[in-house]
């Protein structure tokens, strides 16, 4: 049966026409699946016992709990979610003093495949719809108390742009889940068109994966930038406006000897000049199979003062939930597809 959730207004005032039942059922359905709290169609108490029965015969209210959850010693979760395709993403839960974030996955693996990631060596397998993009946030235990949202965990968002741009929908439309767009931040490795549609049609915050300022080295960690290299990328957000309230933010993981100089922040300083923005500093987590390594800390802070100096505004990105695999590019779920024979 198909679910109603992850279904806009106008797609359920649809189903309701189809069904024979008035159109304003469709704007009924929605504040019942988006506001409310109920377990069952049955329970939508203001629609006739014929609507519910028919809408019963068809669909399902379609949010699924959660089948796994890995705790951290620091507090963050890893909620691990079954999809349709009869596969799994995870789902990272981030608390902190003031705020507390959710990390949405897009995609099952990812076809990208930086040299730096774990869910990029899991490859891909699917798409996510935007229900079980959305389903990543409601069915949380903690959903009640989320302030932010990042699209950040497994997947290329802008590889899967429909569904992305649907579940923003809903989430920021006063018929859905009613939330203001600067809570939310779609990532990207720099997808140029679908960046400009993104950029076009929804109003949350961007951020970039950039990684380093050097178009060879960048190929090498993103196989990407052979196709939307990085010039391209910065000039379309140079010329768009952004607004004051919209945020442009460039992520930059740290690797050991590759990307940490002072020649790599002078750099960093001539290709962003001229855009408002700032720049995410991240620990890499090494990962299996890779020769990289992450710096150490004096060499991570030495790396933001000196950008601040540049007048960029830098923050070093707190490392959440590494014991249990949910930091930054560690998602994966390649163990429960595909047994690691090697243990
Ligand atoms: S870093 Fe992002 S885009 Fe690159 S392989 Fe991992 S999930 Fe895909």
């Amino acid at each position: 049966m198909e679910p109603l959730f992850g279904k806009t207004q106008d797609e359920l005032t649809q189903i309701a026409l189809a069904l024979n039942l008035p159109p304003y059922t469709g704007r009924q359905l929605a504040e019942w699946i988006y506001k409310k709290e109920i377990s069952s169609i049955e329970e939508m108490t203001n629609l006739s016992r014929k609507a519910r029965s028919l809408l019963s015969n068809s669909y399902r209210l379609g949010w699924l709990p959660p089948t796994n959850v890995q705790t951290s010693s620091d507090g963050t979760k890893k909620y691990l979610f079954s999809t349709q395709q009869a596969k799994y993403v995870e789902t990272a839960f981030i608390p902190e003093k003031n705020r507390n974030t959710v990390c949405l996955s897009t995609q099952v693996g990812c076809k990208m495949g930086c040299l730096f990631c774990m869910t990029g060596k899991q490859g891909f397998q699917g798409n996510l719809s935007a229900g079980e993009i959305l389903n990543q946030y409601r069915s949380l235990p903690e959903w009640k108390s989320l302030t932010n949202i990042v699209y950040m965990g497994m997947g290329e968002p802008l590889d899967n742009l429909d569904e992305v741009l649907k579940s923003l929908e809903i989430f920021t439309a006063e018929w859905g889940f009613a939330l203001s767009p600067r809570r939310i931040t779609v990532s990207t490795i720099g997808i140029t068109p679908a960046m400009i549609e993104f950029l076009d049609r929804s109003e949350a915050h961007l951020a970039v994966s950039l990684h380093t300022p050097f178009d060879e080295e960048r190929q090498k960690l993103m196989p990407i930038q052979q196709i939307y290299p990085l010039t391209e990328v910065l000039g379309q957000i140079r010329s768009w406006d952004f607004g004051r309230q919209r945020r442009v933010s460039f992520e930059y993981i740290l690797f050991r000897g590759l990307n940490d100089s002072p020649g790599h922040v002078k750099e960093l300083a001539r290709i962003l000049n001229g855009i408002r923005c700032r720049i995410n500093l991240i620990r890499f987590h090494p990962i299996p199979g890779t020769p990289l390594e992450s710096p150490d800390e004096n060499t991570i802070q030495a790396f933001k003062a000196q950008l601040v100096r540049k007048g960029i505004t830098t923050t070093i990105r707190a490392s959440r939930g590494q014991d249990i695999y949910a930091a930054c590019g560690l998602l994966s779920t390649k163990q429960l597809v595909q047994p690691d024979r090697d243990g």
